[in-house]
Order: structure tokens, then sequence, then C-alpha cells
């Protein structure tokens, strides 16, 4: 592949192969442009989600971007591009965060990165609270499918209110007010 800023190389401390930046880079640098890639409908264990059921594969080493739950870089499904969220040193390891692209993780694992802020179980922004992804860059569908389930457990929430509560109102906070 051309252009890559990256090696893709392998630790004797930590199981997996990793991407090393094989040079610094500002925050909001662009890394690496994402093309040439495959769509396909499904997810696996290698794929980046770039809308609610479309997944692209045959990315190459960008297959091997790791997670963090302190990301040094951004996976843009926008602008099909990879970024430093913040300044990244000559042989840091590349990654981003992974339910900032992924719904619902074919392969869900347990984080080991040590950031104080570790989510631990990494299965997509599905489980992830509104809160946390709201501390992230999160892509434009992950957002939409979560505004998407949130007005579904709103509209769920509307048919166990009682009647003349306060149904009508926009106002869910107003409508859960002990009276
Ligand atoms: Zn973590």
């Amino acid at each position: 592949m051309p252009n890559f800023n990256f090696n893709l190389e392998t630790s004797k401390t930590v199981p997996g192969k990793h991407l090393l930046a094989t040079r610094a880079f500002k925050s909001g640098e662009l890394i690496y442009r994402i093309e040439n890639y495959k769509r396909v409908s499904e997810p696996n264990y290698q794929t980046i989600q770039v809308g609610p059921e479309q997944h692209i594969e045959e990315l190459g080493a960008l297959a091997y971007l790791n997670h963090s739950c302190n990301p040094g870089v951004i996976v843009n499904t926008t602008e099909f591009t990879v970024r430093a969220c913040r300044d990244i040193a000559v042989g840091e390891e590349l990654n981003f965060f992974y339910p900032s692209t992924e719904w619902k993780m074919d392969r869900p694992f347990i984080c080991l990165c040590g950031a104080p802020q570790c989510i631990r179980l990494v299965a997509g922004a599905f489980y992830v609270s509104l809160d946390v992804l709201g501390r992230y860059f999160i892509n434009a569908h992950v957002r939409e499918m979560a505004f998407g389930w949130l007005e579904a457990t709103t509209n769920e929430l509307w048919k166990v209110l009682p009647e003349g509560s306060a149904r009508g109102t926009n106002n869910l906070l107003e409508a859960c007010e002990v009276r």
C-alpha cells in the first residue's frame, strides 16, 4: 500500500499486531486516506462500520488499527480518513475508539488499555452510555443509530405512563416528575 505513515509490527510483550507511527503527527493531521475497500453488509472482526448496514473490509494494514479508550486517532467514515486527534510521537501505537464506528461488534472483547476512562467491555456503541459516548468523536451513522434507539425507548416509555400524566408534552423530565 502506498503512502503509509505507519508500520505494521508485532510486539513481544503484547499479543497481536500493532500500527506504529513512523513519524510524528500534529493533532488534526491526516494520517491516511481510506481507499480501495470493499463494501459488505455484515460486520466481521476486520471490518469498519460506515453506515447503519454498511461495513468496509479489505483494508490492508488498517485492519490492525487497535482499540483504545484513550485514542490517538479518529477514523472518520464521512471523509474516509484517519486523522490524529492529539499529537502523536514517532513509534507510538496508533489506535482509535471502536464504538466511534461500530454499533454492535461481531467480536466483543474486554479492554486492557489501562486508561483511567477505560470502558472495559468493547462491544460497540449500543453498549456504551450516551454520557460516555459524548466524551468521544462519534461518527454520524453511530449518532443516528443512538438517537434512533433513544427515540424507540422513549416511545415505549410513553406507553407505560399513566393516562393524563403528562402525555402530549415533549418534556420527559416533566412527565416523570413526582406530583
Ligand atoms: Zn480501555
